[in-house]
């Protein structure tokens, strides 16, 4: 399925405001030093350390004040022998002075500081440069925009990063029984959960949800909705897309160009999954209805290809953990058993969540990860290590 998707969308500036979730299109350099300037880490006097040689509380260092740098406003003079600044944390240390003498080890009197400890030269000064010099690259090409990156730009004076495009998603819910949760319940009724699961791991993925639509079963609505789906750069459709003789949904993608790659995965949930490909790098994804499948088939399937078209690396969320549980394999099919994870000592700890149906969507609450458990005769044994997606 990733062969499919022929590299990131095209990169635009996105205000740095806005980045949160988004997908870094090149590297970042910095054109700055930061911290900018030696600068004070400490309130309290810049001075020069060779002036305290031998202060002691008994015998204390007596220095004039002649200036002050504070946050934002360096001192205009130099610092000259036998002086001191006021300086506050952050404050730009002034031509002359070495070293920062703290507050607390100092008594302001009229028109003397007395300084009672003897500080080396360097003593309480950052550096500038010292977390990020101009040139570093910080940030590389696919880096997926958090709060530490976010902070990061804006610290080296990035305002518009170039991210790659959102991909656009359109997502279909099929079913004559779907009911929205504010109509009324009416025998046979289903409630359309999937139009809310699906749309939410969307935008989580970094997704534009273009539109979320509702479809009766019926061939016509079907391949209508199809063609209006694969406009966007990933068609999701649930349900419809099994054997059944109201399933039309791999009919109406078809019929709306999509060509199929393959229907049919060796995975609980989701076997009936099917994905095509439309011209233009269009991606058509047809997923299970139970909402358990629905979610899962999401994630392993749609989360990737949303991540590869924003040039995102795609096996971010996997980890190792050991099962908590013994857990019965099936012949020829891989699970993705829902389970919640604790740290231990001997790393993640994957417990299931309970019945595992596919229409059990409870299950997914409290889960962390989906343990992917191989396909083989014999159980899989608590204990075991397993891979587990994060969710
Ligand atoms: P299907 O894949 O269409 O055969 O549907 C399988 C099961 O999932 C049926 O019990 C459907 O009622 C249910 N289902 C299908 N679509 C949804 C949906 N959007 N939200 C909740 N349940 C659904
Ligand atoms: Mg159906």
């Amino acid at each position: 399925m990733l062969a499919e998707v022929s590299g990131a969308l095209p990169a635009e500036p996105v205000a740095v405001e806005k980045g949160l979730g988004r997908v870094l299109a090149r590297d970042v350099v910095s054109a700055e030093d930061v911290p900018g300037w030696d600068n004070s880490a400490m309130d309290g006097y810049a001075v020069r350390a060779s002036d305290t040689a031998g202060a002691t509380t008994d015998s204390p260092a007596t220095l004039k004040p002649a200036g002050e740098s504070r946050a934002g406003a360096p001192a205009g003079e130099s610092l000259g022998a036998g002086e001191a600044f006021g300086i506050s944390t952050g404050a730009v240390v002034p031509e002359g002075a070495d070293a920062v003498v703290r507050v607390e080890d100092t008594t302001a009197d009229g028109d003397e500081i007395s300084v009672r400890v003897e500080v080396e030269p360097g003593r309480d000064i950052r550096r500038a440069g010292e977390d990020i010099r101009v040139g570093d690259t910080v940030l590389k090409a696919g880096s997926i925009l958090g709060a530490a990156e976010l902070g990061v730009l804006a610290s080296i004076g990035v305002s518009e990063p170039e991210c790659a495009r959102r991909p656009t998603v359109a997502i279909v819910s099929t079913g004559d029984e779907l009911l929205a949760p504010s109509e009324p319940m009416r025998p046979g009724g289903v409630r359309n959960s999937n139009a809310l699961t699906l749309p939410a791991l969307a935008r989580l993925a970094g997704a534009e949800v273009v539109s979320v639509e509702r479809c009766p079963d019926d061939p016509e609505a079907t391949r209508a909705a199809a063609e209006r789906a694969t406009e966007a750069d990933i068609a999701v459709f649930c349900g419809g897309v099994s054997v059944g003789d109201h399933d039309h949904v791999k009919d109406a993608f078809s019929e709306a160009g999509a060509e199929e790659r393959f229907w049919g995965v060796a995975l609980r949930p989701g076997k009936p999954t099917w994905f095509g490909t439309v011209d233009g790098g269009g991606l058509a994804f047809g997923l299970p209805g139970n909402p358990v499948s629905a979610v899962v088939t999401f994630i392993l399937f749609v989360r990737p290809a949303l991540r590869a078209l924003q040039g995102a690396t795609t096996d971010l969320d996997v980890v190792e953990a050991i099962l908590a549980d013994d857990v019965p394999r099936m012949e020829r099919r891989d699970q993705a058993v829902r389970c919640g994870l604790t740290a231990t000592s001997q790393g993640w700890l994957a417990t299931p969540t309970g019945p595992q149906g596919s229409h059990i969507l409870t299950s997914m609450l409290g889960a962390d990860a989906l343990a992917v458990i191989h396909a083989g005769t014999e159980p899989a044994r608590a204990g075991a290590k397993i891979e587990a997606e994060l969710l």
